[in-house]
């Protein structure tokens, strides 16, 4: 159920999507055809009716995830990148992720690992999941409507997540939901859930805690010899904690 057919992007970086080539893509910048998106090639260059220029291009699997629809918070990219970079999640990869929230986590990792499977306690929040999932059109990842303070019956995950108010609660869970060895990363936005997270993971005896980050990422605007960060503030999201289970 993928509903883009075309990525533009003008020359200053702007975005349009297509998303029926029967009709024409109308645009501030004026027009094009939809025929002429249609018989168009990888990377070429369009113009407008009023003589605008926009590259074109197919959608890749990020263009489909920046569409996907949003309830719940949804993690930014820059926290995903560090979740990634810090777990080595890969093809060889099975994650637990709770909750689901909007399923923007679970189905960014599941572009890239083996088999992410997600618990969510809102039957609403498992719909808008599930049509994510489908425009996206996702094969490796699973839904259960779980509580995850109370439960995981998934055994043997390289990796767990945690975006959940309380992920102190969710420890006994993620312990014998991980294999030794296995990542357990908890993103919450608020100091005192750290420490709470933390406190109870040192007093725990089945984890290593390894680190508390935050990732800040400044945006430039580049523009001729006019180069510097964009005067837009920065925003806070969260802070990402990471431990290891122990035998
Ligand atoms: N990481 C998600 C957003 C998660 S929002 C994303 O990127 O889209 C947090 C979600 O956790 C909410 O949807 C909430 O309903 C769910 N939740 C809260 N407590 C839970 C629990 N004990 N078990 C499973 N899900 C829970």
């Amino acid at each position: 159920m993928k509903n883009i057919e075309r990525v533009l992007i003008t020359k200053e970086g702007r975005k349009f999507y297509a998303k029926d080539l029967s009709e024409d893509l109308h645009t501030q910048y004026g027009f094009i055809k939809g025929s002429e998106l249609k018989k168009s090639k990888e990377g070429d260059l369009l113009k407008t009716n009023t003589n605008k220029e926009l590259f074109v291009f197919s959608p890749s699997f990020i263009d489909f995830y920046r569409r996907i629809k949003r309830d719940a918070q949804i993690i930014p990219l820059k926290d995903i990148g560090l979740i990634m970079a810090e777990t080595g999640i890969n093809k060889e990869s099975r994650v637990l992720d709770a909750g689901s929230g909007s399923g923007a986590l679970a189905c960014f990792i599941a572009g890239i690992a083996k088999e992410v499977i997600t618990y969510e306690i809102r039957e609403d929040f498992i719909e808008i999941v599930k049509s994510n999932i489908e425009f996206l059109g996702l094969k490796n990842i699973k839904v259960k409507n779980k509580n995850i303070y109370e439960e995981a019956d998934d055994k043997n995950m390289d990796v767990v997540i945690l975006d959940l108010p309380e992920p102190w609660s969710a420890l006994e869970s993620c312990s014998k939901a991980l294999k030794p060895g296995g990542f357990l990363v908890s993103y919450s936005p608020s100091v005192p859930q750290v420490a709470d997270f933390v406190n109870a993971l040192r007093k725990n005896g089945s984890f290593v805690y390894l680190k508390t980050s935050e990732i800040t990422e400044r945006e430039w605007e580049v523009e001729d010899r006019k180069v510097r960060p964009k005067s837009k503030g920065i925003g806070h999201s969260g802070f990402l904690s990471f431990a290891r289970k122990v035998q």
